[in-house]
This record gives structure tokens, C-alpha cells and sequence, in this order.
């Protein structure tokens, strides 16, 4: 596959064959976030679309999952969308499961009639980047929502009997605003009670800028033991209802993982756990930790 690079999918779409649609992030403004800023964004045209999807499909014949990229392939037009699903299961006799990205404007740009469609055409699970349910960090990240309408995009997603995996990004607050940031973003993913929830561990790259925030003294990092005493207090906040969490991407400092509210309690004793060790709490701030 001919891929614009750099390309991005969530750990769960590891096995899927990713099919770009669209080029770049529909948004491309929040501040902590470098994965699309070199890229303008572009919604591929069907003739385009309707080529990748059948070089792809005598490439790999068998594919059973398709992840739709770059970010917010959703943005793309509901009718360019359903034919593209068409296509989809008409190329690949084997195919399972197709997600893709979903910011919340481009969610809430769709109508529930057209969320329902994408749905029946075959449309699997949205990915959706909640980040903070905090109304100050939304704006200080530059997310572009409020608290409330990310709540009526999750819900709007759940409504039309998509599947939901939504993410959550712990550190996004900094030292001023960790609490808000754990009780607020609980308060949000409760509300919206998606199937899926992640966490994910602010780091952040050149170019971010977040970074030159912090560069300025005008963002405190968290340490990892600061980053997991935030998590803790929005464990112990969030009401979800079977819902598969997940804190296993390269991001985190700790992989946990367990059913929400129903395996709440040993998430919790993990962390009491984690927090307990003083080589954890003498770890020191390290936001680029991956680079
Ligand atoms: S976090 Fe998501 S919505 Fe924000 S700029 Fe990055 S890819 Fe786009």
C-alpha cells in the first residue's frame, strides 16, 4: 500500500488494514497533539477512494478488519461514506469490522439519520478523543468542543448503535488543574458510558505547543507518580456500566486494564499499589520519554 506518511491508528486496529480516505486531522489544533501538522487537510474524492479500495483488496483478499484514516475520516461527506462501505464488503468477502476516527464536530455535523445509515452499511465503532471533560482545559488544549457537546457526540455515536471506544489523555491539566481534570473527566466519560475507554498519558513532541508552554513556565508536567494519583482520583469518580478499559498504550507508565464500574476496585488497588513505591514517586517529569 501507498501510504502518506506519518500514519496513525489506535493499539486496537494493530491487525486491521488501514485505508486512507482522507489525508490529515479535520481539526489539527489542538495543542498537544503533533500527529497531523505537517499534513493539510484533504478528503479524498470517490474515484480516489473507489482505486485505493480495489488496489487494497487484491492486495490483502482476506482482511477481516479496516480501520478508516487519517484523523476524522468521519468529516468525510455520509454519501461518499456509504458508498465507501459499500464498496468495502463488496471487495472483501471476509470483512468483519470497519472503524474509523470521529472528532466530535465532525460527529455532531451528522444527523442521527445519517449516524444510523453509517451503522447499517456496515460502519463498526468510532473513535472518539474526549482528552478532558474539564471545560478550562478543553479551551486552554484548543479542542474546539465544550464538556457538553463532547457529551452529545459520545451519546449521538451510542444512539445510533455504533460502537463507541473514546479516549482520555491523563496529565492533560498539569499541576494546577489535575483535580478538575480527574473529576471532570469522569464526570464526561459517565455520561457518555462509552463500550471502550483508553487512557492515554500526555507526552509531547517539538513542534507541540504545549511544549513551548511549558518551556515558558506556563504548564506544569506531572510526574508519573502525580500522573497516577490524577488517574486514581478518576477511578475512584467514573460510573460506567461494562465498559472495556484500557491503559496499555506505549504512553502510559503502567498497563491496566479491567471492566468498568464492575473491576473498578482492582484497578484501584493496582494503583494504591503503584503509588505506594517510593522509586515511583521519585521518578522524575520525562514528557518526551518516547522520542
Ligand atoms: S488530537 Fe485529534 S482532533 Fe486534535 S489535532 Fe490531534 S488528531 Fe486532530
Amino acid at each position: 500500500m501507498n501510504y502518506d506518511y506519518p500514519l496513525y491508528r489506535p493499539p486496537s486496529e494493530a491487525y486491521s488494514l488501514i485505508l486512507q480516505v482522507t489525508i490529515g486531522c479535520s481539526h489539527n489544533a489542538c495543542t498537544f497533539c503533533t500527529m497531523y501538522k505537517q499534513k493539510r487537510f484533504r478528503q479524498k474524492d470517490w474515484p480516489e477512494i473507489s482505486e485505493l479500495i480495489n488496489t487494497a483488496s487484491q492486495e490483502y483478499p482476506r482482511t477481516k478488519r479496516i480501520f478508516l484514516a487519517d484523523g476524522n475520516a468521519l468529516a468525510l461527506p455520509t454519501e461518499t461514506l456509504v458508498k465507501t462501505l459499500k464498496l468495502l464488503y463488496e471487495n472483501f468477502p471476509s470483512l468483519e469490522r470497519v472503524s474509523i476516527y470521529g472528532g466530535p464536530k465532525d460527529i455532531l455535523s451528522k444527523t442521527s439519520a445519517e449516524l444510523e445509515t453509517l451503522y447499517q452499511e456496515g460502519l463498526g465503532l468510532v473513535y472518539l478523543g474526549i482528552e478532558s471533560g474539564s471545560e478550562k482545559i478543553l479551551k486552554l488544549v484548543n479542542k474546539g468542543v465544550s464538556p457538553l457537546e463532547m457529551i452529545e457526540a459520545g451519546q449521538k455515536v451510542k444512539k445510533s448503535g455504533l460502537q463507541l471506544s473514546a479516549t482520555i489523555i491523563s496529565g492533560l491539566g498539569g499541576k494546577e488543574l489535575w483535580e478538575e481534570h480527574a473529576l471532570e473527566t469522569a464526570r464526561v466519560a459517565s455520561e457518555i458510558n462509552p463500550h471502550y475507554l483508553a487512557s492515554l498519558t500526555l507526552l509531547l513532541e517539538e513542534g507541540a505547543p504545549l511544549l513551548r508552554k511549558i518551556k515558558e513556565g506556563r504548564f506544569i508536567f506531572l510526574t508519573p507518580w502525580e500522573t497516577l494519583r490524577e488517574l486514581y482520583l478518576l477511578m475512584q469518580h467514573v460510573n460506567l456500566d461494562k465498559c472495556i478499559y484500557r491503559a496499555n498504550h506505549v504512553s502510559n507508565y503502567f498497563s491496566l486494564a479491567g471492566v468498568l464500574n464492575q473491576e473498578r476496585n482492582l484497578i484501584l488497588q493496582k494503583l494504591e499499589y503503584y503509588l505506594s513505591r517510593a522509586d515511583i514517586k521519585a521518578l522524575p517529569v520525562d514528557y518526551n520519554r518516547m522520542l
